[in-house]
């Protein structure tokens, strides 16, 4: 079976018990505001009401199974949330339905090995631990993270450890840190991925085994304050960790640096910026000020899309399809970028190294020159601190 086909839920007297136990989903009343919102519904790749018709009351013949379409394909970008009037969490009944899958060995081929390499090497780019400060070179000192019993870490999570792009925003933000003389460490080698991979596509159980050992790690390293890069990380160690470590996203602490006049900026201005406002950061966790007051603080003047913070355009990038093969007729990315481009935008700012990736595959695609960088890159070249 093709790693993009959706597989039927088998409907059970308990897939129904479970569901309505356990998510809200038997208040939805079908009014499907919810697939009026998906940016998926219309490129015919998931139609979010019928799915949650289906999970609730599914065809009413036990053992039947019933077809779920783009289960797999959604992004979690709860964009169906914000809209619902009956409060609903859909990504949750989406999260439970794909929990439902795994329980049947019902998931696409790919998934699999993924979810193997996040047990078996605590990353989902199959990449050993040892290799987890790679990111770290040129860094030392206090930018090394070197600072003796300080309780803050920096979270730098799989991405910004592995992937050579993302590491650029780990150093400018590690070297931003320093320059406003904020102590922090690092977990090293015994930083393991947060769980957010298999959180969205349903392996609760993994999830659990992820948190836990991240929270191990963390107290280990005396750690009260958790510093993310990326809004995934921040979204899963909110939801995986105990009240005793306070999660912030880097945004929200540069922002408070910058308004505090710890940390100095006031370069050059970047030109004609606009900010894409990431899923886990903005819809599910309100964030959309911080990021925009930083880029600001560097002088710059942000041209915002048509679809901005609450309603803009998801990357594409979450629910797992990170590391699946899209089945989108046109791919989501590529819609928010030619967005970013209609607003006269040179440089594209978002403050996620999943939304980066995407907006990149698209540029190299051929839709035309646009910078996209990192918010903390920006901050870093208006505060004088190297961003390579
Ligand atoms: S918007 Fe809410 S109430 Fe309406 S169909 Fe979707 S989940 Fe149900
Ligand atoms: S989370 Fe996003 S992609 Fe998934 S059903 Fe809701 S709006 Fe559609």
């Amino acid at each position: 079976m093709p790693e993009s086909e959706s597989r039927p839920i088998v409907w059970s007297d308990e897939l129904w018990d479970d569901l309505l136990r356990e998510t809200d989903a038997g208040v939805c009343y079908q009014c499907g505001t919810c697939t009026a919102t998906c940016p998926l519904a219309e490129r015919g790749a998931l139609n979010v009401r019928q799915l949650i018709r289906l999970g609730a009351f599914g065809s009413g013949v036990p053992g039947r199974a019933v077809d779920s379409p783009g289960l797999w394909s959604c992004t979690t970008c709860a964009q169906c949330n914000v809209g619902c009037p009956r409060g609903v969490d859909v990504v949750e009944v989406v999260r439970h339905l794909r929990g439902r899958a795994w329980k049947r060995n019902e998931v696409p081929a790919g998934l699999r090995p993924l979810l193997w390499a996040e047990f078996q090497d605590g990353n989902p780019y199959r990449m050993p631990p040892s290799q987890r400060t790679q990111w770290m070179r040129g860094l030392s000192g206090p930018a090394a993270g070197s600072s003796d019993g300080a309780s803050t870490v920096l979270y730098v999570g799989c991405t910004a450890s592995y992937d050579p792009r993302a590491q650029r925003t780990a150093r400018a933000l590690a070297r931003l840190l320093a320059a406003a003389d904020v102590p922090f460490r690092l977990l090293g080698e015994n930083e393991v991925c947060c769980g957010e991979t298999p959180r969205a596509l349903g392996a609760q159980g993994l999830f659990r085994d992820l948190s836990s050992r991240a929270a191990e790690s963390l107290r280990t390293a005396g750690a009260t304050r958790v510093v993310t890069i990326s809004p995934h990380c921040f979204d899963a160690l909110r939801a995986g960790l105990s009240n005793e470590v306070e999660v912030v996203h880097y945004s929200q602490l540069l922002d408070e640096l910058v308004s505090g006049g710890k940390l100095k900026v006031g370069g050059t201005p970047a030109p004609n910026l606009t900010y894409h406002d990431p899923c886990y950061l903005g819809r599910q966790h309100g964030v959309y000020e911080a990021p925009r007051r930083l880029l600001e603080s560097t002088g710059a003047k942000i041209l915002e899309m048509p679809r901005n913070r609450r309603w803009a355009l998801c990357c594409g990038g979450g629910g797992g399809n990170m590391w699946r093969e899209s089945d989108l007729e046109g791919r989501l990315a590529d819609e928010r970028v030619t967005e970013a481009r209609d607003t006269g935008a040179s440089v594209l700012a978002t403050a996620c190294p999943f939304c980066i990736t995407c907006f990149n595959g698209t540029e190299s695609a051929g839709t035309g020159r646009l910078e996209v960088v990192d918010v903390a890159e920006v901050v870093a070249r208006a505060a004088g601190v190297s961003s390579a």
